[in-house]
């Protein structure tokens, strides 16, 4: 019935484009539009070719809210079952790892409790996880497998992320890091990522459960030597992969991640600068875990100096996960990242936007606000971007939230 060039044109806005980590790409008194999904302009109110109502079929009075990109939380372990506070109250108290672990407490403990939850018990627990996350603004985020350490289990977990996906509206990428740990079934490092690349890989890869594979290169998990046929596996079904690396050791994972073109490392406390030249010529994101680092109580922080003369593209994440960072706020990691590792709010929103996006291998589609990228927006009542970072407890609006039809003329 009409022929207006647009869907919808958000008018009375005020935009952070984020087009690098130096600029937030601020436009006051803007007008955004949207067509197929996907943005079609965006500018100065005044500079719209004509009258708004000739330009598209529904125009929204945004009232000087803000307009973001979406959030993108790129590396957490949001599906698990049960909690570990316990352990969290032990570690307060002084006791040790090996300690808690003798009390039943470690990353075995959330296997045991995965394993033993029904699908639909670990889909209500994770969903609850997510509705916080969403709150924050949260448009696409990652989760990863890793507590099941066998082929139902790690299905099962995945299973659940793609269940969310359907339920609730955000873009979930699902990564398969069954090389988490070492499962107890199993006393052989080598039998075990065998049997993760012969079954549980192809298996769960076949059932369009697997977007990439990750794993945990570390003293206490797996080495580069170990994981070497892992990464070799998935990319011969052309998947991307991705490391936890050089969290409380140096094991020269960046470069092995590197030599695979990975998306991206994660943690990097102790990387050195050959890593970090590595992953710079490699073209791998490096993403920052302040969560982890603050509940750990580290004191070795990552290289962010070193990252950025490499200019090595730096994001951050919640990390959300039972043992070592049980944050579903986005918005507080980013504070914790300017804080605890130094970034300026440009570089923090950055890191969750336009740099997060690279880390999932999105960031043609999604990451910043710009024409042909999908319409997939934050909505903030704040008079500045700075504010969300600064004021921890600020929420994003719900999508399209208080926001009138009105006529433009
Ligand atoms: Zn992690």
């Amino acid at each position: 019935m009409s022929n207006q060039q647009w869907d919808t044109l958000y008018l009375n806005a005020n935009l952070a484009t984020i087009p690098s980590d130096d600029d937030l790409g601020i436009i006051n008194n803007a007008a955004l539009a949207i067509k197929d999904g996907k943005i079609a302009w965006l500018g100065a109110r005044q500079a719209l070719p004509a009258a708004p109502t000739t330009l598209a079929n529904e125009c929204v009075d945004c009232a000087q809210q803000w307009i973001t990109p979406g959030l993108i939380d790129c590396h957490t372990h949001l599906v698990y079952a049960g909690n570990r506070s316990r352990e969290f109250a032990m570690r307060l108290a002084g006791q040790s790892y090996a300690e808690i672990a003798k009390a039943g407490g470690g990353i075995l403990s959330t296997v045991q409790a995965t394993r033993q939850a029904s699908l639909e018990a670990l889909y209500q627990q994770s969903a609850q996880r997510l509705q916080t996350c969403l709150q924050c603004g949260v448009t696409t985020i990652e989760i990863k497998s890793g507590y099941g350490l066998d082929l139902d289990t790690e299905m099962k977990m995945l299973r659940v992320a793609q269940m969310l996906e359907q339920n609730f509206p955000v873009r979930i990428q699902k990564t398969l890091l069954a090389a988490h740990t070492l499962p107890p079934e199993f006393s052989q490092v080598e039998a075990y990522i065998e049997h993760i690349c012969q079954q549980i890989l192809p298996q769960l890869y076949a059932q369009g459960l697997v977007d990439a594979v990750d794993a945990f290169c570390e003293k206490i998990a797996f080495s580069t030597q170990q994981l070497e046929p892992l990464f070799a596996r998935a990319k011969q079904l052309g998947l991307p992969v991705k490391l936890h690396a050089e969290q409380l050791s140096n094991q020269h994972g960046a470069q092995m991640a590197a030599r695979y073109q990975a998306l991206s490392v994660d943690h990097l406390e102790y990387i050195d600068a050959a890593g970090v030249q590595a992953i710079a010529a490699a073209g791998t994101v490096a993403v920052l875990l302040p969560g982890a680092f603050y509940y750990l109580q580290e004191t070795q922080k990552p290289p962010v100096e070193l990252l950025r003369q490499y200019k090595v593209p730096i994001a951050i994440a919640t990390d959300c996960n039972p043992g070592s960072s049980p944050i579903t706020a986005l918005p507080w990691v980013m504070n914790m990242a300017c804080i605890l590792f130094g970034l300026t709010i440009e570089q923090a929103w950055a890191a969750v936007t336009l740099h997060a996006a690279k880390a999932l291998g999105l960031e043609q589609c999604i990451g910043s606000l710009s024409v042909g990228k999908l319409a997939e927006f934050a909505f903030w009542e704040i008079s500045h971007p700075a504010e969300v970072i600064y004021q921890l407890g600020t929420f994003a609006k719900p999508a399209n939230a208080d926001l009138t039809k009105v006529k433009f003329d």
